[in-house]
Order: structure tokens, then sequence, then C-alpha cells
């Protein structure tokens, strides 16, 4: 197994369930802890359910608020209550990413896993394959046999790169780019708990509000040269994309990024590939068929992929290519569908022009008149709950 994210552990507990010995090598010296917010939709609620998870699972969507919990500021600076990412259909559990992360590693307790560790060759054998593994802090290499490999190594997986080919095969470019990070603290004027949206044509700035963790900030813009976004300061490159947009909000967040500890800053793309095993090598999550952030559906499906991986491993227990592709077959469809969807999500997140600006904030205004004011939940505790439904 290469890699200690949510694919990765839960592709673990599920072949631990099947009977395997799973062993982890990861690159990271420890476990990465924190990151940004994640809309968790049923399918990723119901794998976490499967995988043995769900009472660990700490969520922290707010409180619904009698005034609004989302709002959108509009180029006069006006605020309004708007639709914000948790008003999805699927009532999506609010979490951040090391919360499913942590949830996953209270299961996989007793698993090998290996820290600053990376695969060098990969090479199939008739029976096994054979890993040339690195340590990082030394550069020693050793070799070592497994009956499979999971390469659950994210976006620029390199179990892929060295297996199946280069990333340029399979990465499709979005011509867009993300920076996400954690707010010290929210936006001056707002709930704690609050969320903001900023929906430009072009460059757009999400602001998620938690229950009982300060509020995670998304920046995403649209550009074609790629390429230049990486040279130079990020916090420079953020300011002149968003400059003239002069607004608290926008002044708060890119200030906030300074302070920041740490950010994730990157290029957006999907990953597309027309088979995700070949012989005894196997890629699930991102490395497979990461579908981006806009699609809202990677933790959910990296989840599910794992937790199927396992199932299908258990139901062929002497036949791996059978299990395989009985895997792929089933899980294919699900994927399929919200990598197509996540073109139309991202005009949602960071609409393309004027004009789709002008339709999303028409279309999403419609919607909510429609669905009228939502129901406000009793005077009761906030929704901050394990997903269990006990209180934490
Ligand atoms: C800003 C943002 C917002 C998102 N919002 C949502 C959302 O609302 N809902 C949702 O479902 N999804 C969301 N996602 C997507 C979701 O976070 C990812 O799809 C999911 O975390 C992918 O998990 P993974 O385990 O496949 O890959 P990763 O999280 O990338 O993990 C890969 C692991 O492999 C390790 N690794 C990498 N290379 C090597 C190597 N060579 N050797 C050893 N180890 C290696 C890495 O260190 C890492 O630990 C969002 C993503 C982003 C960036």
């Amino acid at each position: 197994m290469v890699g200690l994210g949510i694919a990765g552990m839960s592709a673990a507990i599920g072949l631990r369930r099947a009977g395997w010995t799973p062993v982890i090598v990861e690159r990271a010296p420890e476990r990465r802890t924190g990151g940004y917010f994640v809309g968790l939709f049923p399918e990723g609620r119901q794998a976490a359910v499967d995988l043995g998870i769900a009472d660990h699972l700490h969520t922290r969507n707010p409180q619904r608020a009698a005034r609004a919990n989302s709002w959108s500021v509009d180029r006069r600076g006006r605020r309004r209550p708007a639709l914000g990412f948790l008003d999805q259909p699927g009532e999506p559990a609010a979490v951040l990413r090391g919360d499913i992360e942590a949830a996953l590693w209270q299961n996989i307790t007793g698993v090998e896993v290996r820290f600053g560790t990376t695969p060098v060759t990969i090479t199939e054998g008739p029976a096994e394959v054979q890993v040339l593994l690195e340590k990082a802090d030394t550069g020693a290499q050793y070799r070592e046999s497994f009956d499979m490999v999971v390469g659950a190594d994210g976006m620029r997986s390199s179990v892929r790169r060295i297996v199946f080919g280069p990333d340029e095969d399979y990465l499709t470019t979005w011509n867009a780019m993300i920076c996400a990070f954690q707010l010290k603290e929210q936006v001056p004027s707002y709930e704690a708990s609050d969320s903001i949206i900023i929906a430009r044509a072009k460059r757009a700035m999400w602001v998620f509000g938690l229950a009982d963790h300060a509020p995670t900030a998304l920046l995403t813009y649209r550009t074609t040269d790629i390429q230049e976004q990486f040279s130079g300061s990020r916090v420079q490159r953020l300011r002149s994309v968003y400059s003239g947009m002069d607004d608290p909000v926008v002044r708060h967040v890119l200030d906030s990024l300074e302070e920041a500890p740490d950010h994730l800053f990157d290029s957006v793309h999907q990953v597309r590939m027309p088979r995700w095993s070949k012989g005894r090598v196997v890629l699930v999550g991102d490395a497979a068929w990461c579908m981006n952030l806009y699609s809202g559906m990677g933790a959910t499906s990296s989840l599910r992929g794992g937790a199927a991986l396992g199932v299908a491993l258990l139901e062929h227990p002497d036949d791996l290519a059978a299990a395989l592709d009985t895997w792929e077959t089933g899980l294919r469809p699900f994927i399929t569908k919200h990598q197509r969807t996540a073109r139309l999500k991202q005009q949602m997140f960071v609409p393309s022009s004027r004009r789709a600006e002008a339709l999303r904030s028409v279309l999403l205004g419609l919607i909510r008149r429609i669905r009228g004011r939502r129901p406000v939940t009793e005077a009761g505790g906030p929704r901050t709950r394990a997903l269990s439904g006990t209180s934490r």
C-alpha cells in the first residue's frame, strides 16, 4: 500500500478484513493532521459505516441559524443570504480532511506503517510484485516482495507513473488553481460558523464556517498559464489575482494567508484512466480517478473505493484478477458520473465568465426561493456530532 491518505487507509481496512496483511509506505515523515474543509456525502458516510469508522468521525456542521449560515457578497459589497456548500442535496457532513484520516487511523491499529518511504521501481513477477523502496532520510534502498501493490498516493501518484506511464497520459488540465488553508479567525462582522462566498468571473473565494473550529478558506481562479502560477511568491501571486476586489472579506482572507502556518496551492486536474489495475498493481482514490475539488466527491469516493476493494477481495479470495475486475466494474459508473458533473459544479465554484457569474447568481437565487427558508433546527445543541449520532 503506497500512501497514508483517505484512500490508502480505507483500502488497508478493507484488505485486512479480506484476510490480507497490508503494509503502508508513506513519503511524509509523520502522519499529517488538519487540512481543508471537506463535505462528506451519503455514499461517503455509508462507506464510513462499512469501514467501521463512523463512531470515530467527528463532524462539524454549524448549527442552523435563524438568520443564515451562508452569505454571498456581490460586486457592490452587499452581503445576502445564500445557498452554501452544505445546502447541497444529500446534506453533506462538514469535516476537515484530517478528521476523516484521524478516524481511519484509529481503525488501522496493528497495520505496519513505514514513514519516510517511497517506491522507486515496481516489477511484476508471475506470483508477486517486487518493489524497490527508498528511505527518505538516508537514501538507503531495499527490495521487498508483495502479493499486490495498491497505489493510493494521490493525484501525482508515483505508482501510476512507474507502472502505467507519465502524468501527461492521465492528468487532464482544467486551467484553474486552488489555494486552501485554515483561517486563524473568522472574517470580522461574521459569526464564527458563517460561510462566505464571493464568486466572480474567473476568481472566487470561499470561507467555510465550522461549528467548533476556525473556518477554512478556498481560493480558486481560472488561468490558462498554469506553469507561470508556480513562479514567484504565492502570496504576491494571489494578491495580484484578487486585485481590484476591494472587499473586507478578500482583505482578511489574503492577510490570513500570510500568517497561515501552511497552505495547499496547486493546479486543478482530473485523472482519467481506461483501467485502474494492471496485473497485481491497482490504483485507488485520487491516484486512479481524482475528480478534483469541484466535484466535492474525492474523499467520499476514496472511502467507498477502499471499502469496495476489500469486499471484492473477500468475495474472490483465490482470484485477484476477478476481484479487481468486479471492483472496477462496480465502482466505475459512480466515478464516471461524478467526474462528468464536476465541470458543471466548477461553474458554481468559480464562474467562467461574467455571463456565467450572472447565470449562477440567478439560478441559485431561484433555487433558494423555491426551497423557501430552511427550517431552523430546534434550539437544541449544535450540529457537531459523531457520525453515529452521538455528540462529542
Ligand atoms: C481544497 C480541496 C477541497 C476538497 N473538498 C472536498 C470535498 O468537499 N469533498 C470530498 O469528498 N473531497 C474533497 N476534496 C478531495 C479529497 O480531499 C481527495 O480526493 C482525497 O483526500 C484524496 O485522498 P487520497 O488518499 O486518494 O490522496 P491524498 O490525500 O493525496 O493522499 C496521498 C498520500 O500518499 C502520500 N504519497 C504521495 N506520494 C507518495 C510516494 N511516492 N510514496 C509514498 N507516499 C506517497 C502522500 O503523502 C499522502 O499521504 C477536496 C480536495 C481539495 C484539494
